[in-house]
């Protein structure tokens, strides 16, 4: 569904009306969401357990909520506050029985649908007592403290968008999402970014956003049309997303995909059989071929090269023609990759095992390394293959060697990345980051704390602003001339999400992650840097 914000500032508008008049409806109604927050700290509180999963104390039946524990003697007790302003629907401190209490709000949100947040195992006490059935509650109001549940203290925390009225037992056979459960820290992730009002002019940077098949399996980079479309790989679907969000055409697959290549003035859907389908500017299916083996990764396109890289089930790097017509090379015994980089003369590919596997363009192993942690690769037509791993800054030449750059630059991590000038670098090393000079001197630094997973970093077509996002769905802007952090968002991600952002020619940030396309206006999320 597209969430137009254009409309949310109406029904907003609407709404303040609707209040403003003083009638007597207004007094049944509470006030709708204009922001929203975890109902304990995020940062004291940790998931104990998690959304969906099976729980073996519960015969294997799925986790309807998130467990949410603050650590062992600083649970109990702890300030439950709502997420959001809303009415309750449900409040009482035997709602668990021995379990604990329940209370349940419905919220109304900024695009019209409605949520329900339930908090269960929570209890009176110590000057806090539940809010009445159907009273009106504010966003942050201390609504409850957590109570002594099995097996520690903890706050048991659904997102609904059915059942008002009923606590319900906290586990349940069917899938949660088919009964109208969500996944809470997404809601609250993507609500606080969607609700942002920390634009330049005070106006909300978010220009639309297109959330996808719920709970998705990662997907595959999309492809972006002239004029700021996308054709986006959602499960079995392909998606045409507009220049602003909103679904066009949906074509449903009849089989796995793993991923888009550009064909004519569309798609071509890769299926995990070695399939290949064109699909038309209007959805319809055109000409079907086949790349001749089954493929594992989505496509990895090197500029300028005319080749389309894979991975096979078998543990093969392919390379076919850009039109994945016929394979040109192998190279075997590669694991799955996690990462790539294509420089002028050898591209590179970071294994799930840490290894660093360097091959010409004809398909010549060059070098195989292995590393302690994932590291970053950088390379582009023009620049030489570059990495930034645990032991610092390399260049892997084309005949294989690596040669270090700089010896004073910090070790680069898991989430490090790397973007080049030709006269400056930066890297980040999955906390912070520097901006150099070429002859290994720090310009500046700033730290970005609580990053992981898979880090992208690019720069603005003027080279004036770098761009970071990770498949955790951290989002920031940073100067490049002093290090200025222009703005930062968070978005739901996880560890099976993959990360993928480009600035389009129309000043709209375009990011991707997991099952959620964010499009950002540029100019209003550079805040006070632009
Ligand atoms: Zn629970």
């Amino acid at each position: 569904m597209s969430r137009r914000f254009v409309c949310v500032v109406l029904s907003f508008v609407a709404a303040a009306l609707s209040i403003g008049g003083g009638s007597a409806t207004a007094q049944s109604q509470c006030p709708p969401v204009t922001s929203i927050q975890f109902p304990v700290d995020p940062a004291e509180f940790r998931l104990m357990q998690d959304f969906a999963v099976p729980s073996s104390r519960h015969q294997g039946r799925f986790h309807t909520g998130e467990d949410w524990y603050g650590g062992r003697g600083s649970s109990l007790g702890a300030e439950v506050r709502a997420i959001a302003a809303g009415r309750v629907t449900f409040s009482s401190p035997n709602g668990w029985g021995r379990d604990g209490g329940v209370i349940i709000l419905e919220h109304q949100m900024p695009d019209g649908s409605i949520a329900y947040s339930q908090y269960g195992h929570i209890a009176e006490g110590n000057g806090v007592v539940f809010p009445a059935t159907l009273s009106c509650v504010n966003g942050g109001d201390v609504i409850a403290r957590v109570g002594d549940a099995r097996p520690a203290p903890h706050l048991h925390f659904e997102i609904r968008v059915q059942n008002p009225d009923t606590p319900g037992a906290g586990y349940t056979w069917d899938d949660p999402t088919n009964i109208g459960l969500r996944r809470p820290s997404k809601f609250l992730y993507n609500w606080q970014t969607w609700l942002m009002s920390e634009g330049a002019n005070g106006r909300s940077p978010v220009a639309w956003t297109a959330d996808l098949a719920d709970e998705s399996a990662p997907n595959a980079p999309p492809i972006t049309l002239r004029g700021g479309g996308m054709i986006v790989l959602d499960g079995d679907r392909v998606i045409n997303l507009s220049y602003d969000g909103r679904v066009l055409w949906r074509v449903n697959l009849d089989q796995a995909a793993v991923g888009l290549i550009p064909f004519a003035d569309a798609a071509a859907v890769i299926y995990a059989s070695g399939g290949v389908r064109q699909i038309n500017p209007d959805g319809s299916l055109g000409e079907a071929w086949s790349l001749g083996t089954g493929v594992d990764s989505a496509p990895m396109h090197v500029d300028g090269r005319g080749l389309l890289l894979f991975h096979t089930p078998n543990n093969e790097l392919i390379a076919a023609d850009e039109g994945a017509r016929s394979i040109l090379w192998r190279i075997r015994d590669v694991n799955p990759v996690r990462r790539y980089a294509f420089a002028r003369d050898v591209g590179g590919v970071v294994t799930n095992d840490n290894r660093v596997i360097t091959f010409d363009y004809d398909g010549t192993l060059v070098d195989e390394a292995r590393l302690r942690e994932a590291g970053a690769l950088f390379g582009s037509a023009e620049s030489d293959l570059l990495a930034y791993t645990r032991g610092g800054f390399w260049s892997i030449t084309p005949a294989g060697e690596w040669v270090m750059i700089h010896s004073n630059v910090p070790p680069g991590g898991e989430s490090a990345a790397i973007w080049r000038e030709i006269d400056a670098f930066y890297l980040f090393d999955g906390t912070a980051l520097r901006g150099y000079s070429m002859d290994g001197s720090v310009r500046w630094q700033v730290d970005l704390p609580g990053w992981a997973g898979d880090v992208r970093m690019s720069a603005s077509p003027a080279r004036d602003f770098l761009i970071l996002t990770s498949s955790y769905g951290e989002i920031a802007v940073v100067r490049t001339s002093d290090g200025a952090v222009c703005n930062t968002a968070h978005i739901y991600g996880d560890r099976r999400s993959r990360v993928w952002h480009e600035l389009g020619e129309d000043q709209v940030l375009r990011v991707y992650v997991a099952d959620q396309v964010l499009g950002l206006d540029w100019g209003r999320f550079l805040l006070g840097c632009g």
